[in-house]
């Protein structure tokens, strides 16, 4: 292999480059037949050669990232040669001489099918190339149904991305995180692979937020020995008991990832200190297929023997696998010290399925009659969704991304057939999942054998009935109702068809009204009335006038010249239109004086800015400008719980601001605390913010319970540093139990 290499490669290069890529070798030794090894080189070979003069931005020969995304690809997913063989090629076509045919020739069919998809998602878009993201996804999501192995190759992409974002820009970074975590990690989780999963959505934390990261895995280290201890102890009966049992078994104890836990955090409100569940034991059981579930109840009887079960927490993924085919049993018990604990259990086969996703589940598939699993049915869904050319890109991704992540419910039809659905589906969405016909004619459901309306939302385990009335039809209001995609694009047709129906009317006035003008109606003159009256199609057009929502009478304004129309010229629309970022940066190259903004490294008075009411940013924040339609730039914070959306859906229009020479303007911020209703301890705090820090208060809320109380104030303030201080102030009292910036 060397030699190889030092035909196109510096010594040193080639060394670093067989280092790589016999780590590759190590991962799949054994588990490849020679041939298949063979193409794995051959791949490695044209891969290394057409990256010769290829760098990373870290400086690194180019060849070295495929090598590092064909190792995940292998150790980490446990894929085969093929894909093995296609992330070590995957930016080939798209970086370098080698071409589409290329491949083809070299490597046949598949192969190159699996390149091209690979090639048709380009990289993150380039804030000035202005093309939107959404579309980019659909794309991403388009290649799922060609093969699956393209969107494994580009999750294994992303993943080295993403540990290598360091030397990255940091808009850049910004931007590739948040596109990770608005579509990567679900995808990653509706795959199956949790450990990719976690560490992608961590390390998306630590560019996006690192103060909060690295608060948490310092105190996560910090509060290892005495966490380790409690395993020690609570596992110590249990193993003693498996054994007597004849149950073999590993048991572990492992810590949330740090993204889960910070969530957790923001969702519940509470501490680092005040959660609970920072871990869960892991039992797995060396088990035979036909006692699995049986060896994982016993073991669960074990459990419960010592440590008492909270009845609201079992959750039977052995009887009812999640769609990504997961598959355990939880329960929470409570431990010694009156702490509960979260407790899996599962086998060695269900384990595999939990970390490595995907390639375990179809491993472990083989052999088997019934090759109808949830992920196939899944992928047959993404299938069908996607072969509706009609959804809109953003509104589709929207739609898509819900269901990617969203828990499912099970469902039972009167003949106790199971349906699975996402979280807070209604009966109509049931409907729709059943049938289209069924879901078309539904007048109303018997849930549990009461009435409901179409609207109801649907609960575990529930009972559904469907009543339908061949009177019945969907109208537009129906798409407010349902959840899934599939009920919504299924809603969508059926309107277009009843639209199209309606239409047909309005084409026959309009004919008529041509004719009676001597004019044909063709593409020509229909797409200027079209033009004028603001629609987007002709079907559109013939649809208002059937409603009567065009005046006909209005054609009379139009000039005739020959067989042609042309409408009278309107006023201009400037407003209507979207803001293009040309146009903001010229504004952006204009002087500007006493500037508390900079933007884009120059500065510009004439440039209209705000803030973002949603996130309220102050001085010293980490912040970025969006541009907004019509009202300039509004600023937002980057931990805003808007920005994920915004970065990556409308990655265009996202444009880089930072903070320069304060001035004497005070934002408005707001704290929240929480303490022991002392006598005076609200006096001390205001007597704080507006005698020793002399800053202004708007407002002041308080309300207390049982001793304790909470508050909300909001202050004016003139940048974090300010705000910080405040904090800390406040946080040295006593009786203070918490205080956080809302
Ligand atoms: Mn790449």
């Amino acid at each position: 292999m060397t030699s190889v290499l030092q035909s196109v490669y510096t010594l040193e290069d080639s060394k670093i480059i067989d280092r790589a890529f016999r780590r590759l070798e190590r991962s799949y030794k054994g588990r490849l037949t020679p041939q298949k090894e063979e193409l794995v080189r051959k791949a490695f070979k044209i891969a290394a050669t057409a990256h010769q003069n290829d760098r990373r931005k870290s400086g690194e020969p180019y060849i070295v990232h495929p090598i590092e995304v064909a190792l995940i690809a292998s150790k980490e997913m446990g894929m085969g040669a093929t894909t093995i063989a296609c992330a070590l090629l995957h930016d080939t076509v798209e970086d370098t001489e080698i071409t589409l045919n290329d491949i083809q020739s070299e490597f046949g069919e598949k192969i190159a099918l699996i390149i091209d998809g690979l090639t048709k998602i380009s990289e993150v878009v380039d804030l000035t190339s202005g093309s939107i993201q959404a579309e980019n996804f659909r794309k991403i999501l388009l290649t799922i149904s060609e093969d699956v192995r393209v969107i494994l190759v580009k999750l294994a992409d992303r993943l080295h991305n993403m540990r290598t974002l360091e030397s990255m820009r940091r808009e850049k970074q910004l931007k590739i995180a948040s596109e990770t975590l608005f579509l990567y990690a679900p995808l990653a989780h509706r795959f199956g692979f949790y450990n990719i999963k976690s560490e992608l959505e961590d390390l998306c934390l630590r560019f996006m937020e690192p103060e909060v990261f690295n608060e948490i895995s310092e105190k996560l280290a910090d509060t290892k020995l005495s966490r380790q201890r409690y395993i020690t102890e609570f596992v110590k009966p249990i193993k003693k008991a498996l054994e007597n049992a004849g149950l073999e078994a590993t048991i572990k104890g492992r810590p949330k990832h740090i993204y889960s836990i910070w969530n957790k955090m923001k969702n519940k409100n509470v501490t680092f200190e005040e959660m609970y569940d920072l871990f869960a034991i892991r039992i797995i059981l060396d088990s035979e297929p036909k006692q699995e579930k049986s060896d994982c109840w016993r073991v669960y009887s074990i459990v419960t023997d010592f440590y008492k079960p909270n009845p609201d927490r079992l959750k039977d993924f052995i009887s009812n696998p999640k769609a990504n085919g997961y598959e355990s049993l939880h329960t929470t018990v409570m431990g010694p010290k009156g702490k509960w604990v979260e407790v899996q259990i599962r086998t060695d086969r269900m384990h595999a399925i939990a970390e490595q996703g995907l390639a375990a589940h179809w491993k472990y598939k083989e052999g088997e009659e019934d090759s109808e699993s949830t992920l196939d049915r899944w992928i047959q869904h993404v299938r069908e969704l996607l072969q509706n050319p009609e959804s809109n890109a953003i509104e589709f991704i929207n739609n898509f991304k819900s269901e990617l992540f969203d828990e499912e419910i099970y469902l039972f039809t009167p003949k106790g057939d199971v349906q699975m659905l996402p979280k807070g589906a209604t009966a109509l969405d049931f409907a729709f999942a059943i049938h289209t016909q069924v879901g078309s004619q539904c007048m109303g459901a018997k849930v549990n054998h009461k009435l409901v309306p179409i609207s109801h939302v649907l609960s575990n385990g529930d009972q559904v009935e469907i009543i339908t009335s061949k009177k019945q039809k969907p109208s537009d209001n129906w798409l407010k109702i349902v959840q899934t995609s599939r009920a919504k694009s299924k809603i969508r047709s059926a309107l277009k068809e009843e639209k199209k129906i309606i239409a047909e009317d309005g084409r026959d006035m309009l004919d008529r009204k041509l004719k009676s003008m001597k004019l044909p109606s063709n593409h020509d003159n229909l797409h200027e009335i079209t033009n004028h009256f603001g629609l987007k199609t002709t079907l559109d057009l013939h649809y208002e006038i059937a409603l009567k929502h065009i005046d006909l009478s209005e054609l009379k304004n139009f000039e005739v010249k020959g067989k042609r129309l042309f409408a009278p010229q309107k006023k201009s629309e400037t407003e209507t239109q979207p803001v293009v970022i040309e146009s903001v940066e010229e504004k952006l190259m204009r002087p500007r004086k006493d500037a508390e903004l900079m933007i884009m490294g120059s500065a510009s008075s004439e440039l209209e800015y705000n803030f973002a009411p949603c996130c309220k940013p102050i001085p010293g924040d980490d912040v970025f400008g969006f541009i907004t339609i019509g009202k300039g730039i509004k600023i937002h914070r980057t931990n805003c719980p808007n920005a994920v959306q915004m970065m990556s859906k409308y990655g265009y229009r996202v444009v880089k601001v930072s903070w320069t020479k304060q001035q004497e303007i005070a934002f408005l911020s707001g704290i929240q605390i929480r303490g022991f209703d002392g006598k005076g301890l609200i006096n001390k705090i205001t007597g704080i913010i507006s005698t020793d820090m002399n800053l202004n208060m708007q407002s002041l809320n308080v309300s207390s319970e049982d001793g304790v109380f909470d508050g909300v104030i909001m202050i004016y303030v003139s940048d974090t540093k300010e705000l910080k201080n405040l904090i800390q102030r406040i946080k040295s009292m006593e009786g203070i139990i918490k205080v956080h910036r809302i």
